[in-house]
């Protein structure tokens, strides 16, 4: 197994951009994922490394070899595709053997026996004499990932795997790949648009946005400390609240909007602090005053929807000209047009400057 090294990386197509100077270590062993929005250079990123796609500039490493400019078959590495990518004329055992001839030095009956092993590991032996029309979508990734598998790559890369599924299967099938990178402890760079993918898969989690990574980290701090507004908005569902306010308060700094002034209560974490600003606060963390004992600040709010999602509610509230989602108890009396009294765990909030960039959390 190698890790992968990324410098300086950059793909240009003619006028466009579409990754920008990134740096990215996949450790050796390490499931990585790679997370975006739509366009943000995810997959041109994934097919640099597989040697799909040539690279404009900098440096590829995998192992102790640099890459760029060997063949896809000499990199040692194996790719997932979101649409499976299986020969549809050949059955399962013949789509996992395709081509295993040319990339290594086994014979015939070892290959066999491979197949007969990776089809073990994903638990599809009965699928290696179909051919992929007589398979479901879930049993045609399997093969395809099982295909992956038999070549015994340093890189397994993986792009969109779980996107044709449907979202029953998908959850299913996150859980067996992560089962399976126990089983193999390969080194994964996974790429996808959905953050609970992300979330739920990788060891770490890179944020990447308009051809740069905004963040490297593992899930439960992308999400408690974001270094940007964009990574803050975009891990986790319902949004971070995010709205414009004034900071005041010297020594004891305030959040001032026109309709709440809140306490920052560690000023010491400020790594900066312009007139204004915008203040963050995930759902979760603010709550109906009512359920809170003590002297905490509150706020009112109107209610303007209200989602019950079954183990919570969605309240949507209007202040001003801002909105706010507050996720309440489930069953919690709440009705569009309330005034409601809110209040914020002040030790989970989050300043961002105009950049965009951190400033306290
Ligand atoms: P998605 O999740 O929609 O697949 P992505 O994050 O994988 O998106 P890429 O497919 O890597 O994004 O595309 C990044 C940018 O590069 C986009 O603006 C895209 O239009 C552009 N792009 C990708 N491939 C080409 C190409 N062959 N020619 C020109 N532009 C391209």
């Amino acid at each position: 197994m190698s890790d992968i090294n990324i410098r300086d990386l950059t793909k240009e197509f003619d006028d466009v951009t579409a990754v920008d100077n990134i740096d990215l270590d996949v450790k050796n062993g390490e499931f990585l994922v790679l997370v975006g929005p739509s366009g943000c250079g995810k997959s041109t990123t994934l097919r640099m490394i597989a040697g799909l796609e040539d690279i404009t500039s900098g440096e590829l490493r995998i192992g102790d070899r640099r890459v760029n400019d060997l063949e896809p078959k000499e990199r040692s590495i194996a790719m997932v595709f979101q649409n499976y990518a299986l020969y549809p004329h050949m059955t399962g055992a013949e789509n996992m053997k395709f081509g295993m001839k040319s990339v290594s030095d086994y014979t015939s009956e070892e290959i066999d026996q491979r197949v007969r092993d990776a089809a073990d590991i994903l638990d599809i032996p009965e699928l290696l004499e179909r051919r992929p029309s007589e398979l479901s979508g879930g049993e045609r990734q399997r093969v395809a990932i099982g295909r992956a598998i038999v070549r015994e790559p340093d890189v397994f890369l993986l792009d969109e795997p779980l996107s044709n599924l449907d979202a029953k299967l998908r959850v299913q099938m996150r859980a067996e790949l992560l089962q399976l990178h126990r089983e193999l402890d390969a080194t994964t760079l996974y790429v996808t648009h959905d953050q609970t993918e992300a979330m739920t898969l990788g060891d770490r989690v890179a944020v990447l946005n308009d051809g740069e990574i905004e963040q490297v980290d593992p899930p439960q701090m992308l999400y408690d400390f974001p270094d940007t507004r964009f990574v803050a908005e975009f891990i986790g569902s319902p949004a971070m609240n995010i709205v414009p306010v004034e900071l005041t308060g010297g020594d004891e700094p305030y959040a001032r909007h026109e309709h709440f002034e809140l306490s920052l209560p560690n000023p010491e974490l400020f790594t900066e602090r312009p007139d204004s600003a915008y203040f963050g606060v995930r759902p979760e963390d603010i709550s109906l005053a009512d359920n809170v004992a003590g002297e905490a600040e509150t706020f009112e709010a109107e209610v303007s929807v209200t989602e019950p999602l079954g183990e919570s509610l969605l309240i949507h509230c209007l202040l001003g000209d801002d909105e706010l989602h507050v996720k309440a108890e489930a069953r919690s009396e709440i009705d569009p047009g309330d005034t409601i009294e809110l209040q914020v765990d002040e030790e989970r909030l989050h300043v961002f400057n105009d950049a965009g960039d951190a400033i306290y959390h």
